[in-house]
């Protein structure tokens, strides 16, 4: 069984993860699993930048595979904002029913075909022997009017999906898996492991 390292102790990433590398020979072991207590500092300016970052120190201190991810909501309007600020964005701790309020706020009084944004996500596998993989994936919506819908987490409830109807907090998780920004990412980097590793 060849192991690879997830720079996450997130439980739905690992899970998601799992399901995806099922039945093959590789196991996929968050940094708990891993016995690692690591606090990466996120510098970079990009998403690309952050996982890179995350995926090598985790590397670096395990000498295993390291697969590490970093995403993000980008409003247009907001030049991209918050973006790779998106979990410091109004700091840490504040609710997200305040930062979207906050969102919606700045938006007040924009018109529907400039309240464009994006979900974004990079993810990055560092390997021991020094090869680098980056794969990428986007989930384009529209910022709400106000918020809706119960599931998913963050920005979920502001994020309105025009082809569905919906929020993307009013998808089932299925759903939204089979076209989240981070679904794209993973499955393309699904496959990149499969080969690799
Ligand atoms: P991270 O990639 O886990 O560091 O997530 C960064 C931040 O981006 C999260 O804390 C959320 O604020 C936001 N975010 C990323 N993906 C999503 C999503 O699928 N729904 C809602 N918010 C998200």
């Amino acid at each position: 069984m060849k192991a690879i390292i997830l720079a996450t102790n997130n439980t739905n990433k690992v899970r998601e993860f799992r399901e995806m590398l099922a039945g093959g020979d590789i196991e996929v072991l968050p940094l708990k699993e891993a016995g690692i207590d690591a606090d990466i500092e996120e510098t970079g300016n990009t998403f690309e930048e952050n996982a890179l970052i995350k995926a090598r120190a985790i590397c670096k201190m395990t000498g295993k595979p390291a697969l590490a991810d970093d995403s993000g909501l980008c409003v247009d309007y907001l030049d991209g904002a918050p973006g790779v600020y998106s979990s410091r964005f109004m700091g840490e701790d504040t609710p997200y029913s305040e930062k979207n309020a906050a969102i919606i706020e700045k938006l007040s009084g924009v018109d529907g075909d400039e309240r464009t944004a994006a979900f974004k996500c990079c993810m990055a596998l560092v390997m021991p022997d020094g090869r680098e993989f980056v794969t990428s994936g986007e989930m384009k919506g529209i910022i709400a009017d106000k918020p809706a819908g119960e599931n998913g987490f963050g920005y979920d409830p502001i994020v309105f999906l025009p082809e569905y109807g919906r929020t993307s907090a009013q998808l089932s998780p299925d759903e939204k898996n089979a076209i989240s920004h981070r679904g794209e990412a993973l499955r393309a980097m699904v496959d990149i492991i499969k080969d690799n590793i």
